[in-house]
């Protein structure tokens, strides 16, 4: 019988993520079902327990629910913690796991398939919400010279700050305090795509080899690269391939098994799924 996995939202009509998971299982002549379910917003929890009981070995979590999944969770891998959510559950033994594979998925897609340095860079990273929190460590980890988080909510990127306050390479600003700098990469973690809107970025904060990246893709991801290109970012990129290699993650969490990820973006690219 195949192994049953699935993801969680609300919406979930529009999630990419069974898909990934079958080319994955394809690749890796793995038996596998892997379904989009979707849990009413005051019964995420219910949902999780009731697939464990139908034979569930693993879920992703997307939102609003990682910070739910996050509580669900009886144990939590380091990387959940300092992301205060979860958006990859395991089941196993009666218990569950919490993992976030976000931050993995997002250095694995600048570093691995952008090739884009981190080391002794400039890093500015817009949003202070779940999707920025759960990058700051990874980005970190990189060696950036600065990371600069920037958020139209000033107080919730401050107290992103204090939460890696022993780090001195971080600091909050606010969108207007960002005129006079600029940065080698720019990743917008916010979420103001969705509505077709752009953060107050002022002028000239992209470098001149700069990589603007937008953490959602699509027609969404059009506004902050438009207004990237414009203002002279050397390199372009969509969250498309941060949504594989975050999913390549959870697949590994729960199969031991590193699936290759670059013949599924492109797969998606070409199809336009
Ligand atoms: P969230 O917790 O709701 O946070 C949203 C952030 O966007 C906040 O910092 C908010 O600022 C900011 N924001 C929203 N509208 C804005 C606007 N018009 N101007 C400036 N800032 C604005 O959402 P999240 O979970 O962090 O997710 C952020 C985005 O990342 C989502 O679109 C999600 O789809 C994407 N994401 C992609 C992947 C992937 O695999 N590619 C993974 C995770 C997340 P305030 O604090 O001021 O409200």
């Amino acid at each position: 019988m195949s192994e049953r996995y699935a993801v969680f939202g609300n919406p979930i009509g529009h999630s990419k993520s069974p898909l990934i998971h079958a080319a994955f299982a394809r690749q890796c002549g793995a038996e596998i079902s892997y379904e989009a379910r979707l849990a009413p917003l005051d019964g995420f929890a219910g949902g999780v327990r009731e697939f464990i009981a139908a034979g569930g070995r693993g879920a992703n979590v997307t939102l609003p629910f990682k910070e739910q999944a996050f509580r669900l969770a009886d144990q939590r891998t380091p990387r959940a913690e300092l992301a205060a959510a979860v958006n990859t559950l395991v089941f196993a033994d009666g218990q569950i796991l919490g993992d976030n594979t976000d931050g993995a998925g997002l250095l694995r897609d600048l570093v691995d398939n952008l090739g884009c340095a981190i080391a002794g860079r400039r890093v500015l990273l817009l949003g202070a919400g779940g999707a920025a929190r759960g990058v700051i460590a990874p980005l970190l980890a990189a060696r950036p010279h600065t990371l600069v988080i920037a958020n139209r909510t000033i107080d919730r990127a401050e107290a992103l700050v204090r939460q890696f306050a022993a780090d001195d390479r971080l600091r909050a600003s606010a969108y207007a305090q960002l005129a006079g700098t600029s940065f080698d990469l720019v990743v917008n973690a916010t979420s103001a795509g969705l509505s077709g809107a752009l953060p107050p970025l002022p002028e000239r904060v992209f470098a001149a080899e700069s990589l603007a990246y937008d953490m959602v893709y699509g027609a969404a991801a059009m506004p902050f690269l438009a207004f990237a290109r414009a203002q002279g970012a050397a390199r372009l990129a969509d969250g498309l391939g941060m949504l594989v290699e975050q999913a390549a993650e959870a697949f590994y969490l729960w199969r031991g098994v590193r699936p290759a990820s670059a013949p599924v973006i492109a797969m998606l690219r070409a199809t336009g799924a």
